[in-house]
Order: C-alpha cells, then sequence, then structure tokens
C-alpha cells in the first residue's frame, strides 16, 4: 500500500518523469500530473491528492497562483513548491501565501522525500 497520494505538477516533462520515479521508488503513489497552475487546480479537486509537489515557473498559470486558488479552495491541501536556482523571493512569497515547504531543482532524492514525509507527518 503506497504512503500516500500525490500529485505532480510541472510544466517540464523531463522534470515530471524525474520526480515521479523518485515517489514510486519511495512507496508514494503518483495520482495525477498537471502541466500548468489551472490544469493543477481542477486536478487537484478531482483527485484530491493527499500531497501536491508544484512548480513554480509554468506557462498560463504559475505555481503560486495555483497554490493561492487551492488553498482558499481547501485550507487542509498540503503543497510544497519546487524552484529552480535563484527564486529565493517568489519562494518567499510561496511560503507567505501558504505553502509548507519547498525543494530546489535538481532533485535530491532525500531531501524531496524527507520533506514529503515531513509535511505529510509521515515521520
Ligand atoms: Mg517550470
Amino acid at each position: 500500500m503506497a504512503l500516500a497520494k500525490i500529485m505532480i505538477v510541472d510544466d517540464s516533462r523531463t522534470s515530471r518523469k524525474l520526480m515521479r520515479t523518485i515517489l514510486e521508488k519511495n512507496d508514494f503513489e503518483v495520482v495525477c500530473e498537471a502541466t500548468n497552475g489551472e490544469e493543477a487546480f481542477l486536478k487537484y479537486k478531482e483527485f484530491k491528492p493527499d500531497a501536491v509537489t508544484m512548480d513554480i515557473t509554468m506557462p498560463k498559470m504559475d505555481g503560486i497562483e495555483a497554490l493561492s486558488l487551492i488553498r482558499k479552495d481547501d485550507s487542509e491541501a498540503r503543497v510544497i513548491m519546487v524552484s529552480a536556482a535563484g527564486q529565493r523571493e517568489k519562494m518567499v512569497d510561496a511560503l507567505k501565501r501558504g505553502a509548507d515547504d519547498f525543494v530546489t531543482k535538481p532533485f535530491e532524492e532525500e531531501k524531496v522525500i524527507h520533506t514529503l514525509k515531513d509535511v505529510l507527518k509521515l515521520g
């Protein structure tokens, strides 16, 4: 049985694939993927994942806006932001808007899993 159901949000196919590999290898179930903020918001409501990994820079609607929408809709949502190097300001903005934590690209497996378990209180 999976530890938790996760939604991966990222406009980069490579990043989504890498994240999926890390999560599945560590007993998480990826219930869906989204490639922009708008899709993320709709799929969040449809799939009700236990946690979301949310890229910041995406077309149509970025991760910060999607975070705000999801948070407004579900105050219990668990959202971990994904940032590239040099996005410190956006990270601070996301945390102010209710992001639970963040991880940076390139992904480090241990850091990603530790952060998710921490946010989901899985010890
Ligand atoms: Mg991106």
